[in-house]
């Protein structure tokens, strides 16, 4: 369950553009982006069954991002097609390196509701996964309860909050993390939810709240905290171009191992072949599109012969 936007990625910008400067891009790439959707996408290009949730607008923009997750065989009946005119959100992506390098426009998905949320699905599935926890604004009540059904249900249930800029984590993170099986997150966020500055720390403190934490730290890898027991991975070298959409596809690699119920070190290592996979070329879905050169990738870095294909 999360949201569906495209993603607008901005050219011709100077990198050092002045704060005061208005924003003039001389041209654009439109792809499927959000963390959600990339997950799904990736997750599914991979071979594993997903079914996603969602609210988009009834427009072009939806329709052409619903057209992506569909030709890697996504099941789309839990997309719901806004009536109240709003819109497909979009995120528009520059090239720059402060914070107007990602600016959201979240559209029809802050109008999603339990009624957009078909409970019965969700339980057929294996595990239950939720991203993009801030931008559910009508949802977020009932968020603990759709975890705590999904694990009264049989599900392993995991959650990656990304990035909160109101850092609310729409009021109901605490109470996630006391029913999640897994939190996935990145050090920036991992920092903001425990709020502390030093990262041992933070880890440490969030670690003593969920059975299984996973820390995703860009070109350094990536680790995991259970039982009070951390195991690390290190960053695979590659010729990184776009870091957009790593964590969504790190997620994707990691729970396609887990719903294998591969050994931890092989989720890990897997997640972190995908999110280095995704660095190599531009937008969140590139890489994983391209069948050929996603196995190639894969099978090249393919160093744990538990990994499950
Ligand atoms: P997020 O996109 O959520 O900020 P990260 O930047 O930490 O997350 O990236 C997620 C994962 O993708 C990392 O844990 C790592 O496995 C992989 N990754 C990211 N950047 C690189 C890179 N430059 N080289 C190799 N792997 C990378």
């Amino acid at each position: 369950v999360g949201e569906l936007n495209a993603d607008l990625i901005l050219y011709g910008i100077p990198r050092d553009l002045p704060e005061e400067r208005e924003i003039l891009a001389s041209g654009f790439t439109m792809t499927l982006g959000s963390s959600s959707a990339i997950l799904a996408h990736n997750l599914s290009a991979m071979g594993t069954r997903v079914s996603f949730t969602s609210r988009i607008g009834p427009d072009a923009l939806g329709e052409m991002c619903c057209r992506r997750l569909h030709e890697v065989g996504i099941d789309l009946s839990g997309v719901v097609r806004s009536t109240t005119g709003s819109s497909t959100g979009v995120t528009l992506i520059l090239p720059l390196t402060d914070t107007r390098r990602i600016l959201t426009y979240p559209g029809a998905m802050f109008e999603m509701g339990i009624e957009d949320v078909d409970i019965d699905r969700l339980a057929s599935a294996r595990h239950f996964h939720m991203s993009s926890i801030f931008l559910h604004r009508k949802l977020t009540p009932d968020i603990p309860e759709i975890f705590r059904e999904m694990k009264r249900r049989g599900l392993s249930t995991s959650l990656d909050t990304n990035d909160d800029p109101e850092n609310k984590w729409a009021g109901v993170l605490e109470e996630v993390l006391t029913i999640t099986d897994l939190l996935f997150c990145n050090e920036e966020e991992l920092i903001k939810i425990a709020g502390k500055d030093d990262v041992e720390a933070a880890m440490a403190q969030v670690a003593a709240k969920v059975p299984l934490l996973i820390v995703k730290r860009g070109s350094r890898g990536a680790c995991a905290w259970r039982n009070g027991k951390r195991i690390d991975v290190d960053g695979i070298r590659v010729n990184a171009v776009d870091p957009v959409g790593a964590g969504d596809s790190f997620d994707a690699g990691f729970l396609h191992q887990w719903v294998r119920q591969a050994p931890l070190e092989s989720c890990l290592a897997y997640g972190n072949l995908a999110g280095a996979l995704s660095v190599t070329r531009s937008g969140g879905t590139e890489a994983f599109r391209d069948a050929a050169y996603r196995e190639q990738f894969l099978a090249a870095h393919w160093r744990d012969k538990a990994l499950i294909p």
